[in-house]
């Protein structure tokens, strides 16, 4: 099993961190792509990942980051992921929830590191809240030249599908487990398994039956077990091509 989307380094996990790690190894929990949203966890993401194999770290730039030194982040940005190896740019991304007083700085934010996404060859890694027509907007400027995954995707089936044509994956974590998440649910019952990734958002968003405590990555296998029940799939061929398109996605070492 793969989680796509861990905040492993999260202060959440200063306790147990060893133990969580020992978990996923017990429930086959063999790769963990290890998300970066700011420069102080795009740090601690790399240096995590410099101390257990079964981390990928990222870096980027979370929308809620963004300001009028946007440009100088950008910068910054560019200068980490030159001198780190990181297998995606983000989470980036555009999040209109807390309002939209930034959104210039947000979008200018997003784009600079779409452009650094296609600069190194990185898949994306897009975090999209209450903005889902404006990111589509951005990205499609950008199609043929990108690819990644809409990550803990909550949109409709239909922008699904644009957001598919634009070269992207949807990953789906807790949320998907959760009963009165219907068009979830239709999405990835209608939708190929091959464009399907797994996820937890760790510590966030934790699937049933931990559902308000924290989560971890090792939490993952609830996710597949509702993907394989709602394909009509064994779990092990949902994990198998889950995988796939991970390692396929973010180039990871097998
Ligand atoms: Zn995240």
């Amino acid at each position: 099993m793969i989680d796509t989307h861990s905040h492993l380094f999260d202060d959440a996990f200063k306790e147990d961190l060893e133990a969580c790690i020992t978990r996923c190894i017990n429930e086959n929990v063999n790769k963990i792509v290890l998300v970066g949203f700011s420069h102080e966890t795009n740090q601690k993401a790399f240096e995590i990942a410099t101390k257990y194999n079964l981390f990928y770290p990222t870096a980027g730039l979370h929308p809620s980051e963004a300001t009028k030194d946007y440009q100088k982040d950008l910068e910054d940005l560019e200068v980490f992921v030159q001198s780190h190896k990181v297998y995606a740019i983000g989470e980036c991304g555009l999040d209109y929830h807390y309002g939209k007083e930034n959104i210039v700085e947000q979008q200018l934010l997003f784009e600079g590191q779409i452009n650094l996404a296609i600069k190194y060859n990185l898949p994306l890694i897009i975090h999209m809240r209450d903005a889902t027509l404006d990111t589509f907007k951005i990205l499609k400027k950008y199609q043929g030249k990108i690819r990644g995954v809409m990550h803990c995707y909550s949109g409709s089936y239909e922008m699904a599908k644009e957001f598919i044509k634009l070269g992207f994956m949807l990953s789906f974590g807790g949320p998907i487990t959760f009963k009165n998440a219907k068009e979830n649910k239709y999405i990835v019952e209608n939708i190929d398994l091959k464009y399907i990734l797994t996820e937890t958002d760790c510590p966030y968003l934790a699937p049933m039956p931990y559902r308000g405590k924290r989560n971890e990555s090792s939490y993952v296998k609830n996710v597949l077990i509702e993907i394989a029940r709602l394909k009509q799939m064994s779990f092990e061929e949902v994990e198998k091509i889950t995988e796939a398109n991970a390692i396929k996605l973010f180039n990871l070492e097998v």
